[in-house]
């Protein structure tokens, strides 16, 4: 295939201190929705209710690994606010896991959910481990462990877990299984991201880079940029990049940029994504097999219409927002543009479309799949495709004409949809 260019660089991106960024993701949460809260004219004590969450469960998981010796894990569960309805959100495995990200975390689930008015709180999980050095035993004892010791919080009308970071179907199906046994009944409704065969639903895989098309196209129209012939450019080729990838391409948009965690392709007549996507491992990773890579940082600043941050946090910083050449930035991992650099864009016109609005299709489908649980009825990919396309529709318009009103950013606008149910139902239980 072709693929163009320049300079050699096989090196990982450093992060900056781990511990930093994750207290700068909640301290920019918190600040964000302060001013949403005051914007919608309610008082310091509904601040106060929703800058942390309601209840954060620290367990310890004893695991027999496969050796014979015991392993102590540590895990979250945080749980943001259950004033509309039980709270839900993904668990991650990963050795960075730390408490403060799981709040954060949790806190944007709640604000997902109210921009997608589903019945539902935000919730998070984490695990310390590193899945890819444990064995498929090894990983199954530690998620029943980690069910066990959460089970008094967790179920279907209290919280309601799902795949993240490092988890999958099958972790899901060891998990609903260990609830089930716990509860004495199968408890499909108790988790979402499950095989199909265990009440999964269809279009759950491709349900975040569904949801993040159709709000580059709601964006595009918006601009008035026509998809076909748009170039576009996707950090991140894993779950969510590399279906994107493959759905712009497919509507005609020419990618002309991915990157993963080694470096980035890019090439101006657009790259072979059926290619790389034949390619790339179970880790989204596909620029080691080439020599041809830029950096990262290099392939954010080149010129397209449509870019999509599709990796990790903290990308798009006050040092590079200046140097952006995109027209329109849409979301698809959690936290990739700091606050400072959202103001920059903001003040450049560029119109950037937030994570908690355009990474939701995945929380949207996770409650389709636990409406189809609890009905006991299931819908063909076609009927979840089109109730999808309705919510982020929908959504989008809602976000993007509280933008207008306030003449404010998108971050914010969306800060205050996702505020406004949750607000509302705290203050109708009395809780402020
Ligand atoms: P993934 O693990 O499948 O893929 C991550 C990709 O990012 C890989 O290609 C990896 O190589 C690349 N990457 C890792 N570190 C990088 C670095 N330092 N620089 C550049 N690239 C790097 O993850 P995913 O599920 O695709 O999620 C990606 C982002 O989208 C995350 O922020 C995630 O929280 C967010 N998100 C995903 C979903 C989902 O359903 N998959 C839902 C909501 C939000």
């Amino acid at each position: 295939m072709e693929t163009v260019v320049t300079v050699n660089s096989n090196q990982v991106q450093k992060q900056d201190s781990r511990q930093n960024e994750t207290l700068n993701l909640l301290s920019s949460t918190q600040s964000i929705i302060k001013e949403a809260v005051r914007r919608l004219g309610y008082n310091d004590a509904m601040y106060e209710l929703l800058k942390e969450p309601l209840k954060i469960l620290t367990v310890r998981i004893p695991v027999r690994m496969d050796d014979g010796s015991t392993k102590i894990f540590t895990g979250y569960r945080s749980q943001h606010n259950d004033a509309v309805g039980p709270t839900k959100g993904g668990v991650r495995f990963h050795p960075e896991v730390d408490e403060e990200e799981v709040k954060a975390l949790s806190m944007w689930m709640s604000l997902k959910c109210g921009i997608f008015d589903l019945p539902y709180g935000g919730g998070k999980g984490g695990i310390i481990c590193d899945p890819r050095s444990m064995s498929f035993t090894e990983l199954e004892r530690l998620s029943r462990g980690y069910v066990r010791a959460v089970s008094q919080i967790v179920g279907p009308t209290k919280d309601i877990p799902a795949p993240d970071v490092f988890t999958n179907p099958q972790i899901m199906a060891w998990m609903m299984d260990e609830y089930s046994r716990i509860q004495e009944f199968d408890s499909p409704g108790f988790i979402t991201g499950k095989p199909l065969v265990l009440g999964g639903s269809q279009g759950r895989e491709t349900a975040t880079a569904q949801g993040v098309t159709i709000c580059i196209e709601e964006a595009a129209k918006r601009r008035g940029i026509s998809i076909k012939g748009a170039r576009v450019i996707v950090q991140g080729f894993g779950n969510a990049g590399s279906y994107l990838a493959k759905f712009m391409k497919d509507a005609g948009a020419k990618v002309i940029g991915i990157s993963d965690a080694y470096g980035a392709l890019y090439d101006p007549d657009g790259l072979d994504i059926e290619y790389l996507l034949d390619r790339r491992d179970s880790f989204g990773t596909v620029t080691n097999l080439f020599t041809n890579v830029i950096t990262n940082q290099e392939l954010l600043e080149k010129e397209c219409e449509i870019l999509v941050p599709a990796a990790i946090s903290n990308q798009i910083t006050r040092e590079n927002a200046d140097k952006i050449k995109a027209e329109i930035i849409v979301e698809a991992a959690n936290g990739p543009t700091t606050l400072e650099a959202t103001n920059i864009l903001a003040e450049r016109n560029v119109l950037l479309v937030p994570d908690v609005l355009a990474s939701s299709g995945g929380v949207t489908v996770s409650y389709f799949e636990w409406v189809q649980n609890n009905q006991g009825y299931y819908w063909s990919e076609e009927e979840v495709a089109e109730k999808l396309r309705k919510k982020v529709v929908d959504s989008f318009e809602r976000v993007f004409s509280t933008a207008q009103n306030y003449q404010i950013n998108m971050r914010l606008a969306a800060y205050m949809v996702g505020i406004r149910k949750m607000a509302e139902a705290s203050q109708y239980r009395g809780w402020v």
